[in-house]
């Protein structure tokens, strides 16, 4: 019997419909036919009245690029964990294969002033561009339509537009769909980044040859994350029950708490417990906490002074750090002066996993036929 080619039948079925999408739209940029949408509720689905919403006709003739493109597609996690490091993660690394944990932060003071912990994000992109490793990068920046707070994806290719991307917003955007805006402006070398479900979507495309798109990526930099929120949080939560008005919103954190600070020096810390009720959808199956298949994964745990938590995974993560830390770019301390931190990732990273359903009803691996 041929090989069953697995095309958008097989991902809406055992994806998009499941409860395992995670929004992140990688199936959406690899589509080469563009019959994939991607709607309001952060679900990829088809545009073409021939097939319907869980039929193709070019996956019917051969096409199975958005099956391949997919982090949550059959075994995603084994497949990219063998792509990058040769063999699967083993069950004690709950946050994925690590070469090192740094506390890092950017040297230069602007930089760090910008971003939401230590800058290293920004930085990196900064440097990036400057040493000529990237044309831009695939980030997340606040919608300028006045609708405070909305992140949308967007392409960012010089140090001023990275600069006004900085920050974290708690809302999702698919940064992958500022792909699109990439290749019109001729981008031939990419950074991407953007949360753990995102970080997945590179080595999928790499691993599972979707090479038109996977080609012009050169850096992946992940985002810790355990969930993202519905947009109605801030009506029904941060705006009714804690009288803060949208606009009014200067910055946003989550350590241990939902922090907001307001125009005029206004604080608030809002229990955790009362944003469960707005935890996004595609969030509630996401296994992974630390960004397990970026180059370089970033978060703010512990990090109350402005320093990144830095988990350096990849050769190319490594050389990046080691090439900005010679330049005086970055400065670095050794994760093993906040051992709190990390034994706290660690929790929520294998307290994160259980949210997979059973991986023993799990299909069988994908054929990269
Ligand atoms: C939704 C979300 C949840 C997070 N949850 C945790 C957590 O639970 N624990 C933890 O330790 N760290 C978490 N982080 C990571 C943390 O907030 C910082 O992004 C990280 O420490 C890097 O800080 P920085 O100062 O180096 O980055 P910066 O230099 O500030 O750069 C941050 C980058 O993130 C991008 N970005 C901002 N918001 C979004 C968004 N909504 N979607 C996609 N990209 C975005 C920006 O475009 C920018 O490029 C989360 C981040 C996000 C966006
Ligand atoms: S998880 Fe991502 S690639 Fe998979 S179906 Fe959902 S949006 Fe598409
Ligand atoms: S928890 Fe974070 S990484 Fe996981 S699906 Fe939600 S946004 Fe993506």
């Amino acid at each position: 019997m041929p090989p069953v080619r697995l095309h958008w039948s097989h991902l809406f079925e055992e994806v998009v419909t499941s409860g395992l999408c995670t929004g992140c739209a990688g199936c959406v940029i690899a589509c080469p036919h563009a019959v994939l949408g991607y709607d309001d509720s952060c679900h990829p689905y088809h545009l073409e009245d021939e097939g319907g919403a869980g039929g193709c006709i070019h996956g019917d003739k051969g096409c199975t690029l958005c099956t391949r493109a997919c982090p949550r597609f059959r075994d995603w996690e084994a497949e990219a964990d063998s792509h990058l490091w040769g063999r699967p993660r083993n069950p004690d690394e709950v946050v994925g294969v690590i070469d090192e944990i740094l506390l890092a932060r950017a040297g230069n003071a602007e930089i760090l002033e910008a971003g939401q912990d230590g800058g290293l994000v920004s930085a990196i992109l900064i440097w990036c561009l400057e040493n000529n490793e990237i044309d831009g990068a695939l980030v997340s920046k606040l919608a300028a339509d006045g609708t405070a707070w909305e992140p949308v994806p967007a392409f960012v290719s010089t140090p001023d537009e990275i600069l006004a991307a900085a920050g974290s917003r708690y809302t999702y955007s698919a940064n992958t769909l500022a792909y699109a805006e990439a290749l019109d402006a001729g981008a031939e070398k990419l950074a991407m980044v953007g949360m753990s479900c995102q970080a997945s979507v590179l080595p999928m495309m790499q691993t599972r040859g979707v090479r038109k798109v996977a080609r012009r990526f050169s850096l992946n930099i992940g985002l810790l994350c355990s969930k993202t929120f519905d947009d109605r949080i801030f009506e029904e939560l941060i705006g009714d029950q804690y009288g803060i008005e949208r606009d009014s919103i200067t910055k946003m954190n989550i350590k241990g708490k939902f922090q907001v600070w307001t125009d005029g020096g206004g604080y608030e810390e809002i229990p955790l417990k009362d944003c469960q009720p707005f935890t996004r959808e595609g969030c509630k199956s996401c296994p992974d906490f630390a960004a397990q298949h970026a180059d370089i994964s970033t978060g703010g745990l512990g990090q109350a002074g402005g320093w990144t938590l830095t988990l350096v995974r990849t050769e190319r993560g490594r050389e990046i750090i080691e090439r900005m830390k010679k330049d005086g770019a970055i400065e670095v301390r050794p994760g093993s002066d906040d051992p709190g931190a990390i034994s706290l990732m660690e929790r929520l990273g294998a307290k994160q996993r259980d949210r997979w359903p059973d991986k023993e009803a799990a299909p069988a691996a994908h054929s990269a036929d």
